[in-house]
């Protein structure tokens, strides 16, 4: 018995140890990505469920690392906020998604709202309002074109603070979006105080909607509240016509899912573009 718990420590303390290298290893390889041109940009659309139209379109990020193969973001991206990184990461993502949305704007396609993932990290830097500035101004986009994805979490943090931000981003024309909303420390007293356009429904909630009725519940909440203040909404891993019936149903504005599309390199999405799908 003491061996074999001998033995068990040995392997959990081997295991840790490897852990911390392997993320050790990212870490100073993410440091290099950038530079090396291995981080890519996907774009996943959001289809209007009045029009059946697409009318934005998420940015996510990829690394494509030369000996890992795909990296998820799930993985790097919280590397990449700890260490700092995500805010040239972040400046590079920006800078590129306004860019190609350009680009599909300058090949005929109708302007679409291009929205851009924004970490805590980000968020609270000084310059923020001043880079997303920098970069409109170099890049050309209309800032009404431009949406940036908050979560609850980083909004709560400091609740002057972010209201502030929230609100000179909001005065130069961006549209803001609460990302995972019903996950984090949603108060509905403080939504009302944030200048925010539209909820998106966090895919948990998303993805057993037809066959639990606790989460069905908390959608239509979801989408009542929304309303009630005014404000868009959007369901996000929408993967079914059951939930897209269910969520047309129930009024809700937007999906955004595998269903329709899953996140696309840029060249794959202006042929989506161009056959014009739609619902
Ligand atoms: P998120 O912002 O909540 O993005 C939605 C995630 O759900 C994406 O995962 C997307 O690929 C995935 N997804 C989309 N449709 C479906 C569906 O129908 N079913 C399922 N199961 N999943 C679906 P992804 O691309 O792996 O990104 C994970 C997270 O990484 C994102 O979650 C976001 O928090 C973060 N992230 C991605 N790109 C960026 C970025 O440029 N900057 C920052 N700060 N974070 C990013
Ligand atoms: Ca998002
Ligand atoms: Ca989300
Ligand atoms: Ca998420």
């Amino acid at each position: 018995q003491a061996q074999r718990q001998g033995s068990n420590y040995q392997f959990y303390s081997t295991d840790i140890n490897n852990g911390l290298q392997e993320r050790l290893a990212l870490e100073s390889e993410l440091y290099y990505a950038l530079d090396r041109g291995e981080l890519l940009l996907h774009y996943q659309p959001q289809v209007s469920l009045h029009s059946g139209r697409i009318i934005g379109v998420e940015t996510l990020i990829r690394w494509q690392n030369p000996t890992r193969g795909l990296v998820s973001p799930a993985k790097f991206i919280p590397i990449a906020e700890e260490t700092g990184l995500i805010v040239p990461i972040g400046e590079w993502v920006l800078r590129t998604a306004c860019a190609q949305s350009l680009a599909w704007q300058a090949q005929g396609f109708p302007a679409l709202k291009i929205a851009v993932n924004l970490s805590a990290r980000q968020f609270k830097q000084q310059n923020l309002v001043e880079t997303v500035t920098q970069v409109l101004d170099a890049t050309g986009l209309d800032p009404n074109y431009l949406e940036l994805e908050l979560t609850e979490s980083l909004m709560v943090d400091n609740i002057q603070q972010s209201i502030n931000v929230m609100q000179q981003l909001h005065n130069m024309g961006i549209v803001l979006s609460v990302d995972d909303f019903g996950t984090g420390y949603s108060s509905l007293n403080y939504l009302k105080r944030f200048p925010i356009h539209t909820l998106k429904i966090d895919q948990s909630f998303v993805c057993d909607l037809v066959v639990n009725s606790d989460d069905a519940a908390i959608v239509d909440a979801i989408i009542s509240l929304a309303h009630s203040l005014n404000l868009s909404v959007i369901a996000e891993g929408v993967e079914s016509q059951e939930q897209l019936d269910y969520l047309q149903t129930k009024g809700c504005d937007e999906v955004q899912g595998y269903y329709f599309s899953r996140p696309l390199p840029a060249n794959t999405f202006t042929q989506l573009l161009q056959e014009g799908k739609t619902l």
